[in-house]
């Protein structure tokens, strides 16, 4: 019966599919709801249900944990101090009465809506689940978010109450992978949406399993999954790899990955997860318009920022600031500056197939570059733009792994964030990463010498390590007068990769009892921390004495970011905990004046 597919029954498929192991079982009972309880009619308004982070149809809902908290909250018409509201806002921390979902949002969200509703059903159907979804998605302010949240806790039980805020923080925590799904749905289907990426089309045109599609190819207006690149750890494993073929290595630029998809003066910019980001229209349309010379085409590529005033390519973090400033028409020095590496559709063909020698020939021809606002990555030339002092190019012909150790040891000096691989024979294929590219990066290499940082305060983790402290937030000492200790530390990253389940635990069971709560505003961190205001910077939990902390040794990408979020006037990108200095007294940490000279002596901004 088309458009009864009852949500219940979705549910019991989810809940099933959740506790089983195996995923033979999981696949399997997929294919039975298909076969005989969800009618093809509805078939996509439940994929979309199953697999929501693959679907676009429905805008943005807005509503990340700590605002759908709120937004339950006034659903439930609840005192914001009772509680079960604290519960909800504190679902990470937990609250008076810790229980054992602490840190998993929707078992939070199910033990306060538990007293709150009835045990059976309320006998939605997926379609109407999908319709109050929509009106959730274009409701304009949290007033009517928690009208339509209250609607929606009236019509169901807690269970699919559970499953709806799961499907709203598009994480449903199956166990199933996306390709199986689509793979039970239809053998053609993981295909057809990587070069589609259109889940509603996917499950229009493969309602029937028996019937093979006829395989498609790329469309200018609708997003490709784009090639990804395989991770290798050193140039001599990378050379190994491509031996023997035609290789290029290119800069990997730090932005956002972007696919340019240009039909006469219409102009989409797709990124990554298929989403389309028109706030680059003000600052690029018109120069993609005039400089790409086919009418229809699609190009792929990074998005980076340009600055007219240093003359190189801005630290990643800031596109949608300029790209903001380019909409408000402010006049800034920096710019959006597209770098197109690849070309994947001229005309009216698609040109994937064509190997990436042939495909550099067509960017080169399709595309005028423009410096600092278009350019062309195209082995030893195009990109007329400065790199490091010696440095010529972004992109060279390795005829040795000698050019590949050259070229990475310049993209070190040079902080970029690292290399990429080509195998110029290769063709572009949507979503695979089985090593055509491969990329190279400098992270974790020793920032000069070790950073022994101080811990001042942590961070509660979620899910496993939920209601734990999980990360730390480490500080430099303020150099103290010769012979005297530090008074003061200044926050300076935020810590939480590289030790062990057990090596963390030491570390947190240790601070535990020196770990006091910061209720921001109203109290203030202790006054020998120098701190900012920025709420990312934020600890839960504050060291209410440096003499009572521990010492970590921390390594880093060697780039460091010029940081407004912690005090200190840099901070690192990717740090991770190298070991723990229990050996170290807390007094001997690095102090900031030594940090600067590092990153000035390590070829610093
Ligand atoms: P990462 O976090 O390392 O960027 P990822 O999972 O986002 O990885 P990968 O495909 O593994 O993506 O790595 C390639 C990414 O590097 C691309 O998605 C793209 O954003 C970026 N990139 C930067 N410069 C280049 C380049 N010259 N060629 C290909 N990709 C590049």
């Amino acid at each position: 019966m088309s458009g009864q597919t009852k949500f219940s029954v979705l549910v019991s498929m989810f809940e099933w599919i959740q506790k089983t192991k195996y995923s033979a079982q999981k696949r399997a009972k997929f294919r039975k709801f298909l076969d005989n309880f969800c009618s093809p009619d509805d078939y996509f308004a439940a994929i979309r249900l199953i697999l929501p982070g693959l679907d676009r149809e429905r805008g943005s809902y807005g509503l990340k944990e700590s605002v759908l908290a709120a937004a339950l909250v006034d659903a439930l018409g609840m005192s914001k101090d009772s509680a079960d509201a604290l519960r909800l806002f504190n679902w990470r921390k937990g609250g008076a009465k810790t229980g054992a979902n602490v840190g998993n949002f929707p078992l939070v969200a199910s033990e306060v809506l538990q007293s709150r509703q009835g045990m059976s059903s309320g006998g939605l159907t997926i379609r109407e689940v999908n319709d109050l979804l929509d009106r959730l998605a274009s409701s304009e302010n949290r007033t009517e978010k928690s009208s339509i949240l209250s609607t929606m806790i009236k019509k169901t039980n807690t269970q699919e109450m559970k499953w709806i805020i799961m499907i709203i923080l598009k994480d449903l925590k199956l166990g199933i992978s996306e390709k199986s799904i689509f793979h039970e749905f239809h053998p053609d289907a993981e295909e057809l949406f990587n070069v589609t990426c259109d889940l509603k089309l996917v499950c229009e045109r493969l309602r029937d399993r028996s019937q093979r599609h006829k395989r498609q190819d790329i469309e200018v207006g609708k997003a490709v999954r784009p090639q990804l690149a395989m991770r290798v750890s050193d140039a001599h494993a990378a050379w190994k790899k491509q031996h023997g073929k035609e290789i290029v290595v290119e800069c990997k630029f730090d932005g956002d990955r972007i696919q340019i998809h240009k039909n006469g003066t219409e102009v989409h910019y797709f990124s990554r997860n298929f989403i389309d980001h028109s706030e680059y229209a003000y600052g690029m349309s018109e120069i993609i318009v005039n400089n790409v010379l086919a009418d229809r085409c699609i190009l792929d590529g990074e998005m980076l920022v340009w600055d007219t005033s240093l003359n190189r390519f801005a630290e990643f973090g800031s596109n949608q600031e300029i790209a903001k400033a380019a909409k408000d028409g402010l006049d800034c020095h920096k710019q959006l500056c597209y770098v197109a590496f690849d070309i994947l559709y001229v005309g009216d063909t698609s040109v994937i197939h064509q190997i990436l020698k042939e495909r550099h020939e067509l960017l080169q021809k399709v595309v005028k570059p423009l410096k600092g606002r278009l350019e062309i990555l195209i082995p030893n030339r195009g990109l007329n733009t400065h790199r490091a002092p010696g440095q010529t190019c972004w992109s060279l012909r390795a005829y040795s792994l000698d050019d590949v150790e050259i070229f990475f040891k310049e993209t070190i000096e040079n902080r970029d964030e690292g290399i990429v691989l080509k195998d110029l024979g290769s063709k572009w294929e949507p979503s695979d990463r089985s090593g055509k590219w491969l990329k190279l990066k400098p992270e974790y290499i020793r920032a000069g010498s070790d950073l022994d940082v101080l811990i001042i305060g942590g961070y509660y983790g979620s899910g496993r390590r939920g209601g734990q402290v999980a990360q730390f937030l480490v500080g430099l000492a303020e150099r103290p007068a010769p012979n005297t200790y530090p008074r003061r530390f200044i926050s300076f990253c935020r810590v939480g990769t590289g030790l062990t389940d057990d090596e963390l635990d030491a570390v947190a069971n240790k601070l535990n009892p020196y770990f006091r709560k910061y209720e921001y505003p109203k109290k203030g961190p202790p006054s020998f921390y120098q701190v900012t205001n920025n709420s990312k910077e934020r600890p839960d939990v504050w060291l209410e004495s440096p003499e009572k902390s521990i010492i970590l040794s921390i390594t880093s990408d060697i780039r460091t970011i010029n940081s407004d979020v912690f005090a200190a006037p840099y901070s690192l990108r990717f740090p991770r905990i190298d070991r723990v200095r229990y050996d170290k007294p807390w007094h001997e940490c690095l102090d900031v004046q030594s940090f600067i000279e590092l990153v000035h002596t390590s070829n610093g901004t």
